[in-house]
């Protein structure tokens, strides 16, 4: 037979796209049009129904950007039209070749009931099926005119990410606005052709399949007459049944899909926005749950329910009717999806108590899976966090991103720093916006690497961002391919029931220990430094907060603020997204987050300052107490306590050298800072070790250029390192002595920036504490401060949640080599045997760890660098402009408890109240410093009870007594939701009124204590 297949699938495409698709709505009547703009900000719905008219037609701009305007439709459906099925299409002026990131509406009914959204991709409202006939429309859309930012020429800088700097050129002009007749036999004949082409074009052509299907497309097209195709599509479609009807082969990969839309809780839009996005895809998904009986869909981020809830209660009670059903399933248990490399321990925790404690609340919905497919990387903290949290499943599809390494494995066991185990999938679909394409599906099958022992895949399904979720071409494709011959099987399935099918079917998936680095995004550890300083200073605040309120509760009787600290946390827990913490959202969202962390300090201030002034007593009093909030003693403060310090005895100094610069010390450190301003040497009196590698500087600021190949904010390619300045340049140097302390100050200019550092070393303290103030006027530039250590090691360690990870500080393979940048939490720390050194920071993420053996005397010297500030353009194009303070410390002769020490006390300085109190004992005391009390606070039940979260911080064995300053009745290990818990592996015991501890390394406890009444 002759070949003929180009042939014929040329002719597919061409009659589909010019005969077919147009042949959906064969008749229309237009619509009239009417618009108003609001002034400023979105109004409420009852305001934008109400508000006056004027006429618009189509073909006219409308939508300043940011703006929303109230569009009204009008028209009579025709009397020829009776029994049909009539629809409206909307068209606010989308770009159908993007399924969201722009315009958006929500169409209302004139009694304000919401009815679904409408998308680049899901433009139709239906109007009536069957139609009278004469029947009056009338329509209202709340049209949001959402400017793009993310475009076809990508990453350009733009001034439309704020509303302040946008200016108001309309953005979109009106489309088709109409009402009309929808043939539904060639609208199944759309499915039917793209299911069966995409799949044929995906079959090997030397297969029969690839040929039977061609045949039966070939008679299809035949049976149409191109001048009557709504008349003649019945038979088209009757010449494909048999093709539909063959099944899928007994080997087929499982695809579960779950409709889904990845919703940015912010990013290329602001907070407000969001709300509405969230509104407008819920109200399409309701709606299609109702007319597709097999379809189910699935939201996750508890954040986003709340704000449905608070804000468009019509579309939430749809939602939890739906969920009631079984049908829409909230997914993942954390208030957003939140990064996982930068939250805090306890924020971590937090997230899943908050997303846990809405779905039970509102839904009595416990879910086993954490669901965060977008975030960028995956801490080796999590594992152990997620198993506290009641669940015991991930799903991720983020790292198939990752620029230079495959990941081995699509469904495995993740084992985090402690051992704990969570079995994990990543999606081959490769995508969390599939749209049911036959190329995405077979993708899934043939890139799933579990094949021969495994044989299920999950495929999140639906445009997210403002795309409206799932549409109904997506649900009649998949329905095709439930059973079809040649393609992997679809069925709608909760991630739950995936989740169970998976592990049911791979008793012994590999293993993969330690973080879920990702290779891309590494920027967004140093991008919008506020934005993160606002969150580091806000979860230390929370800590106080929780501490000291617990402490005045217990002690004085002041009532907890409960309400007020669980709004607080949802607000930081929002902001820890994985668009906004990251520095990856326009500069409105940014703008707004610092404003909002000022805001949050400025009430957890008072909260804290409050509860230690009822402790301290009145302060006419006039007796002095230091708070200390660490988990660690501090000069005769216990840790969680107050007492009286007196003042250490004069014993630093600053001398000038004579060659320049000068020599500081204070009887544990002396530290040589040379004339240009940089570290020359930091020697640890008691021991002699030099601590800066020979003929290296430490402390040196360096800039490199900075303009990767996309995602400016995000990424910082490997590359930047090629090229560097060192500031070395000097404006002053002047050094400061006071009784406790003496510094030297450097100031610098560079470029368009100025920089301000000053070194301290302070009485009785084996650290050197570096204050940088930055003025930052640099366009794609990362600044660097660089700390070359005389110390040999093939890995170093960086403090995570609830512990620390190792990683090479060598670049032997190229997953080694790919983590170029890498994230900490406060402390980065390197040792030799017996000797170490850490290197703590209060604010920032980002750092880099190389290696190189010195010329002179071939030792080794290990360079860390932390990343400070830098300056992309896209999207928000003045980022990190403006003044910065950073605080930074050097720590020689720590060992790894120290530097778990120092990263505490960075972030939690001393408070000094005047009261009457000669002390505060802490309410719990730990003997052993290696289990660190990481939160203290009241049970959220409101039972009184107090909460004690424990960990072991050294990457060892600990055990130890926990005391408790009341009588102590009971002490119940709990999970994170403060539920009793049998899941702890090492031993909680009490005896004698104090509770034994015996920890495994890193690992966690929970503790609910109660006391004697
Ligand atoms: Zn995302």
């Amino acid at each position: 037979m002759h070949d003929d297949r180009t042939l014929v699938e040329s002719r597919l495409k061409r009659v589909l796209d010019e005969r077919i698709r147009p042949a959906v709505y064969p008749e229309s009547v237009p619509l009239e049009v009417g618009i108003w703009t609001a002034p400023g900000e979105p109004v409420p719905v009852a305001e934008g129904l109400a508000a006056p008219r004027a006429p618009i037609a189509v073909g006219d701009a409308w939508g300043a950007p940011w703006g929303t305007s109230w569009i009204t439709v009008t028209g009579t459906v025709p009397e020829a039209w009776a029994g049909r099925t009539v629809e409206a299409l909307i068209d606010l002026g989308f770009d159908a070749n993007m399924p969201g990131f722009q315009c958006e509406g929500l169409v209302y009914r004139p009694d304000g009931t919401p009815v679904k959204g409408l998308n680049p991709q899901n433009q139709w409202v239906r109007i009536a099926a069957p139609a009278a006939g004469g029947e009056q429309v009338l329509l209202h859309v709340e049209a949001a005119a959402n400017p793009v930012i993310l475009d076809y020429h990508p990453f350009l800088p733009t001034e439309l990410g704020d509303k302040e700097t946008a200016g108001d050129r309309p953005q979109y002009k009106l489309a088709r606005m109409d009402l009309a007749v929808f043939d539904e036999t060639v609208w199944q004949l759309v499915l039917d052709l793209e299911v069966l082409g995409e799949l044929m074009a995906e079959l090997p052509v030397e297969g029969a399949r690839r040929w039977q299907l061609l045949r039966a497309i070939e008679r299809a097209l035949d049976a149409i007459d191109l001048q009557d195709v709504n008349g003649t599509a019945a038979q088209a479609r009757s010449e494909l049944a048999g093709v539909l009807a063959a099944p899928a082969v007994p080997s087929a990969h499982r695809i579960s899909a779950i409709g889904h839309a990845h919703i940015d809780s912010a990013w290329l839009w602001p907070l407000r926005e969001t709300v509405r996005k969230v509104a407008r895809t819920t109200a399409n998904m309701t709606a299609l749950l109702e007319d597709e009986p097999d379809f189910l869909y699935t939201m996750s981020q508890a954040q986003q329910f709340a704000w449905i809830k608070e804000h468009r209660p019509e579309v939430y009670a749809r939602v939890r009717k739906a969920v009631a059903e079984g049908r829409f399933v909230p997914a993942g248990g954390m208030w957003v999806e939140s990064d996982t490399n930068m939250p805090s321990s306890e924020a971590m925790a937090r997230q899943f108590v908050h997303g846990k404690r809405f779905f039970l609340d509102e839904f009595g919905v416990e879910n086993q899976e954490a669901w965060l497919p977008d975030t960028f990387g995956f801490t080796g903290g999590l594992p152990q966090i997620i198993r506290n949290a009641g669940s015991k499943w991930l799903l991720t599809q983020k790292i198939s991103w990752s620029q230079v390494n495959r990941f081995p494995h699509h469904t495995f066991l993740w084992e985090g720093i402690d051992g704990t185990r969570i079995f994990t999938h990543f999606p081959p679909v490769d995508t969390y916006n599939c749209s049911m394409k036959g190329s995405e599906i077979a993708h899934a099958a043939r890139n799933f690497k579990d094949k021969g022992v495994a044989r299920h895949s999950l495929a999140p399904t639906g445009w997210g961002d403002g795309g409206g979720g799932t549409t109904r071409e997506m649900v009649g494709k998949a329905a095709r391919m439930n059973d079809l011959e040649g393609s992997a099987t679809v069925r709608w399935e909760k991630p739950a029931e995936f989740f169970a099918k998976a592990e049911a079917e791979y008793p012994n998936p590999p293993v993969w220990v330690g973080e879920l680095y990702l290779e891309l995004h590494r920027a967004t550890l140093t991008s919008q430094a506020k934005t993160k300083q606002g969150n580091r200073r806000s979860e230390n605040l929370l800590r106080e907060a929780e501490l000291w309120c617990s402490t005045a509760t217990l002690r004085n009787g002041a009532a907890y603020p409960y309400e007020q600290l669980d709004r607080i946390w949802k607000t930081v827990l929002l902001h820890q997204f994985h668009d906004i913490l990251p520095g990856s959202s326009i500069a409105w969202v940014h703008r707004e987050a610092e404003a909002t962390y000022a805001a949050l300090a400025g009430e957890l201030e008072e909260l804290i300052g409050a509860a230690q002034q009822a402790l301290a007593g009145e302060a006419s009093g006039g007796r002095e107490l230091v708070f200390n909030a660490a988990p660690h003693p501090r000069s005769s403060v216990p840790a969680g306590g107050a007492a009286s310090v007196a003042v250490a005895g004069p014993v630093c100094e600053a001398v000038e050298r004579p060659e320049g610069g000068f020599t500081l010390r204070n009887g544990l450190l002396e530290v040589v800072v040379d004339a240009e301003g940089l570290i020359a040497s930091v020697v640890e009196v008691a021991s002699g070790r030099e601590t800066v590698a020979p003929g290296s500087r430490a402390n040196l600021l360096q800039l490199h250029p900075d303009f990767p190949n996309m995602w400016d904010a995000w990424d910082v390619d490997q590359f930047y390192r090629n090229t560097v300045t060192d500031l070395t340049g000097v404006d002053a140097i002047t050094a400061d002595r006071a009784a406790d302390r003496a510094s030297v100050r450097i100031a610098r200019s560079f470029g368009s920036s100025t920089v301000v550092q000053t070194l301290t070393l302070r009485a009785g303290e084996q650290r050197v504490d570096i204050d940088t103030e930055v003025d930052w006027h640099e366009t794609e530039k990362f600044l660097k401060a660089a700390f070359p250590l005389d110390v040999h090691t093939e890995r170093y360690a960086a403090e995570t949640q609830f512990g620390h990870l190792y990683r090479p500080t060598h670049t032997n393979t190229s997953w080694d080599a790919a983590k170029f940048e890498a994230c900490n939490h406060r402390f980065v720390h390197l040792d030799e045997p017996g000797w170490g050194v850490a290197l703590v920071t209060a604010s920032t993420y980002g750092h880099d760890v190389t290696r190189t053996v010195r010329d002179h005397d071939g030792g080794t010297t290990t360079t860390v660098r932390f990343s400070l500030l830098r300056a992309p353009r896209f999207p928000d194009p003045k980022t990190d402009q403006g003044l910065h303070r950073f605080r930074h410390a050097l720590v020689p002769g720590a060992a790894i408890g120290d530097a778990v020490r120092e990263g505490y006390r960075i972030g939690l300085p001393e408070r000094r109240v005047t009261g009457t109190a000669e002390r505060v004992a802490p309410l719990v005391a730990v003997d052993d410093d290696a289990l660190v009390v990481s939160a203290v606070k009241l049970a959220d039940d409101r039972s009184g009870d107090l909460i004690v979260r424990v960990y072991e911080a050294g990457g060892g064995r600990a055990t130890g007594r926990l005391t408790t300053s009341f009588p102590l009745a009971g002490a119940v290990p709990c999970d994170l939701l403060e539920r009793p818990w049998d899941g702890t592996r090492g031993e909680v015991t009490v005896a004698d009124g104090a509770v034994r501890l015996a920890l495994r390394p890193f690992e966690l406890v929970t503790l609910r204590l109660s006391a004697t009444v």
